[in-house]
């Protein structure tokens, strides 16, 4: 590393490598927003071309709202990768592996080219462990992950190479028992393991195999999460109990809403006919139900689950996703899988809409009462951070062991028998009716959920954990400079 005169001002540079899918990208630009915020240079890196058009749609505003003094991005182009070669029919995981086997011939030279100033350090997904340690470990420089998901599936995770060790030879399937035991972690049951990781083969099982005992090369690792919310894992992870020898993990959530993410109006977006529905309603009266960026609803579900919305009693705003990718979304129209009779229900009682929503601005309306999701960590948080009790009905990955997190706090519920949304046999109307009537009219959740918001808003705040953690480390790396 090049050491600067004391008469240059000294410029901490930040690289930042996301993966695919909103789940993914949103979590890192929210933290390279954090380090802008502080001064810091950031260099994006961005895989292109990008597998949704929302995430597209937010580089783009992400890019065009920082001057290119502070921001730089740079494209990574991406190889062909053979998709029958992929074990694995999820278009996410198999750009994943795209990027994954991309990387070793573009990047280190993009790498090695960030040089004005020198680059103090690198933060890419978590799904790219493996292929980027060779790179970072020859060119020297502090490299960290950015974590998706909870600490408490982080611990799960990293714990993994643990459980390998003692098992060579042997797959997950085979080792992991009825529960997984983690010291100073909640028991996980079998039945929460993300399904993929149990199905031998499959690209789930290889990259978390692969990374897992991959993760001690690393300086470091930042979580969408704060103590408030995950006391334990977060304790569990940092004091060496988890995973002896585990480079440090810090929480710097909730990552909160960003200036760029804001949707402008327009009539694609709906945004304004759904900001004037919320108006016209009653506080606290509105169910919000969204699966998140790449879950779609089943066909088979998708009827209960209009009849349970048409049945709660609470008017309702349902994101309706039919396909996994975005641009594939528009082929079909709601009407046509609901049939017109349903569909005028559906109008009367609520609202649906087939397009990319605002969500933090969604939830942050005073109308909405409650969010039905997936289990998705980044919407659970943005629930959290705005107060709302949650019903989270978990479909597929580490669903199960976010929905837990939200449970265990008490800020919402998780109907346990419902399964995996994505694979287990349909949930009746009338049962998603009568978990949503007890996210709603719950008032121990209420009072949780508004107790979470505040220890959210202050770890987000003017001097909590959040800004105390980036400040050090951007000081730790101007020592090195
Ligand atoms: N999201 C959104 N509008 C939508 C759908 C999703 O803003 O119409 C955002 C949501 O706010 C969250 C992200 O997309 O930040 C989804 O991430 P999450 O981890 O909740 O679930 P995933 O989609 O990765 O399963
Ligand atoms: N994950 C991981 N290593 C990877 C890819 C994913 O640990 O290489 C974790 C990720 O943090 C999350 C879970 O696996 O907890 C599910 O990942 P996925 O990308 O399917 O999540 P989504 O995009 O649906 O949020």
């Amino acid at each position: 590393m090049t050491s600067c005169t004391n008469s240059e001002p000294v410029t901490v540079h930040v690289a930042f490598l996301p993966s695919a899918g909103m789940g993914h990208l949103n979590p890192c630009l929210r933290t390279a927003e954090q380090f802008l915020r502080h001064g810091c240079k950031v260099t994006l890196i961005t895989p292109k071309p990008t597998v949704s058009l929302a995430e597209s749609n937010l580089i783009n505003r992400f890019c065009s709202s920082f001057p290119s003094s502070q921001l730089n991005q740079v494209d990574l182009n991406l190889i062909d990768v053979d998709p029958t070669q992929v074990n694995t029919n999820d278009p996410f995981w198999l750009h994943f592996e795209t990027i994954r086997q991309s990387l070793q011939y573009h990047l280190p030279t993009i790498l090695s080219s960030l040089s004005s100033p020198p680059l103090s350090a690198f933060i890419y997904d978590v799904s790219l462990i493996s292929p980027l340690v060779p790179i970072t470990e020859k060119l020297c420089f502090p490299s960290y992950i950015y974590f998706i998901a909870p600490a408490r599936m982080f611990s799960f995770f990293a714990h993994l190479s643990v459980l390998s060790e003692k098992n060579p030879g042997v797959k997950p399937s085979s080792f992991i028992g009825g529960v997984v035991e983690i010291p100073g972690i909640a028991p996980i049951p079998r039945s929460s393991v993300p399904p993929l990781l149990l199905e031998p083969n499959s690209l789930f099982e290889s990259i978390f195999m692969e990374d897992s005992p991959k993760l001690k090369k690393l300086s470091g690792i930042f979580i969408n999460s704060f103590e408030e919310l995950e006391p334990e894992a977060l304790a569990a992870l940092n004091n060496g109990r988890v995973v002896p020898g585990l480079p440090p993990v810090y929480p710097i959530g909730p990552l909160v809403p960003c200036e760029f993410e804001k949707v402008r109006s327009s009539p694609k977006t709906n945004s304004s006919t759904i900001l004037k529905w919320l108006d016209g309603q009653p506080a606290g009266s509105v169910v919000y139900v969204c699966l998140g960026n790449r879950t779609q609803t089943r066909r088979e579900q998708i009827k209960d689950m209009a009849q349970g919305l048409i049945s709660c009693g609470y008017k309702f705003l349902w994101v309706v996703k039919l396909k996994i990718v975005d641009r594939e979304d528009q082929e079909e129209e709601l009407d046509d899988v609901l049939g017109n009779e349903v569909m005028k229900q559906v109008n009367e009682k609520g609202m649906a809409v087939k397009t990319w929503v605002d969500q933090m601005e969604i939830l942050g309306h005073p109308s909405v009462g409650g969010f039905v999701n997936h289990g998705g960590w980044n919407s659970l948080v943005e629930g959290v951070w705005h107060g709302k009790p949650i019903l989270s009905w978990a479909h597929d990955g580490d669903q199960k062991i976010a929905s837990e997190v939200v449970k265990m706090n008490g800020v919402g519920i998780w109907p346990q028998v419902w399964g995996w949304g994505a694979r287990d046999d349909v949930v009746k109307g009338e049962e998603i009716a009568r978990a949503i009537n007890e996210m709603m009219s719950n008032e121990s959740l209420r009072n949780k959920a508004r107790e979470m918001k505040e220890a959210a808003r202050k770890a987000a705040g003017v001097g909590g954990s959040c800004e105390v953690i980036i400040k050090r480390q951007i000081e730790e790396w101007k020592k090195r400079i």
